[in-house]
């Protein structure tokens, strides 16, 4: 099983074993993990914050067959964010993400920064996932406790990726990313399918949430959807499993799995396990295979072709090398 979707913590002092127990996964039938930090909204805007992605990279220096990093960045509204995201790109990230199309608060999101970033990723031929607050699926527009509108609306979410996605035929990557192409260059992961976690929401929700999906895989080939937390979340309501299932039948190319793991790792040890139980009833062989361990490593082939990852010390433009705070 290949993860398209996990996570690690920034926690210094355990972060050895708890990289340790997150690749103990490779013994409970993963094959590979991209692994990304954990969203801390304290730790992600503090000045130091960008050591989430660093510890990225020291996992994948501990485990270099196991972890493929994927960075994502800190306040990306900021001056230099783009940069700091290129520097990660050239320094070997292979993925992007999770970046947000909107929610987990307003100060990390803008759709400039976010094709800006996107634009650096073609450049170096790696996926960007993206994600959204939990409950993306939720069609009430206003805040329960403010009343106040919401940001995070799955209406106000998809029609944001849409314009995300619109934008690259007008920009200068014309030449690589041009919608209709059967593999464009750039490739969209939408975490949960974009619908988060969302156990309380109402069924008419998940319809709309089925025709955005449809919309999606029918006009915009470069993107797929992980699974993430489809066995707890998702599946809480067999409404939304059913809508999802249906896709992953039709287009099983389009899907990966995510295991999405985080907090303590071992309580997703039997994730692999019940991932599959789940799906091998579902599809068929070829679209298993495809779902669990094909589609993702073809998603980020492109990038492995494009040439060897630089293997440069762990700094970038203008900002000093980084001592990790522990041996
Ligand atoms: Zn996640």
């Amino acid at each position: 099983m290949f993860d398209m979707h996990s996570h690690h913590f920034v926690d210094a002092a355990q972060v050895d074993a708890r990289i340790d127990s997150l690749a103990s996964f490779g013994s409970a039938g993963v094959t590979k993990m991209v692994l990304s930090s954990q969203h801390e909204p304290d730790a992600s805007r503090s000045p130091d914050g960008w050591i989430l992605d660093v510890l990225t990279f020291y996992a994948v220096s501990v485990y270099p067959d196991f972890f493929i990093p994927s960075v994502r960045g800190v306040e990306l509204f900021l001056p230099g964010s783009v940069a700091q995201m290129e520097a990660w790109a050239a320094y070997g990230a292979e993925a992007f993400g999770e970046l947000f199309v909107h929610g987990y608060g307003a100060g990390l999101y803008s759709l400039d920064v976010l094709a800006d970033i996107c634009a650096v990723a073609a450049d170096y031929c790696i996926p960007v996932s993206c994600h959204w607050e939990i409950g993306g699926v939720f069609p009430e527009e206003r805040d329960k406790e403010t009343g106040a509108l919401r940001e995070s609306s799955a209406e106000a979410n998809f029609l944001q990726l849409l314009d995300l996605l619109n934008r690259f035929p007008q920009t200068h990557l014309a030449e690589f990313v041009r919608v209709g192409d059967e593999t464009p260059p750039l490739k969209f992961i939408l975490c949960h399918c974009g619908a988060g976690a969302s156990q309380n929401n109402p069924g008419d929700g998940y319809v709309a949430l089925g025709m955005r999906m449809d919309a999606l895989i029918g006009k915009y080939p470069n993107v797929y959807f992980d699974i993430a937390g489809i066995y707890t979340d998702l599946v809480a309501s067999s409404d939304l499993a059913d809508v999802i299932f249906a896709r992953m039948v039709a287009h099983p190319d389009r899907f990966v799995v995510g295991l999405d793991i985080q907090h303590d790792p071992s309580d997703f040890l039997g994730y692999p396990w019940l991932y599959s139980e789940l799906l091998d009833p579902l599809l068929s062989d070829s679209a298993l295979t495809a779902v669990m361990n094909g589609n993702g490593p073809r998603i980020l082939a492109e990038h492995y072709q494009a040439g060897p990852r630089p293997s440069v010390g762990l700094h970038w433009r203008g900002v000093p090398p980084y001592t990790l705070p522990w041996p």
